[in-house]
């Protein structure tokens, strides 16, 4: 098993784009978090919000592999994920009359 992290940095969102940690979008124009890795010869690159990205700071591997969306969110501090519902808000439409 072997796992490692060739890139970790902070990046504009030029588009939408999904949280690996909370599911939840990332809407273009924020700021978040790419890291790319390469876990047993795989490539893959994980996007995550800042704020997700920080509770995650005594993650190990095992928790890592063991993360779900859905009970992230639970774990996730109510002001965080209202900052992260909030980052949402300028793409929700607020012109019904159409
Ligand atoms: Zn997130």
């Amino acid at each position: 098993m072997s796992y490692a992290c060739l890139e970790n940095k902070i990046v504009k969102a030029r588009k939408q784009h999904r949280c690996y940690l909370c599911d939840l979008p990332i809407v273009k124009g924020i700021k978040y978090i790419r890291r790319a890795c390469v876990e047993d010869g795989d490539f893959f690159t994980a996007k995550m919000h800042q704020q997700c990205e920080m509770t995650t700071k005594a993650w190990d591997l095992g928790d890592w592999e063991a993360h779900d969306s859905y009970e992230f969110r639970e774990y996730l501090a109510p002001e965080i994920l209202a900052e992260v519902k909030a980052e949402q808000t300028p793409q929700v439409p607020t012109d019904f009359s159409k």
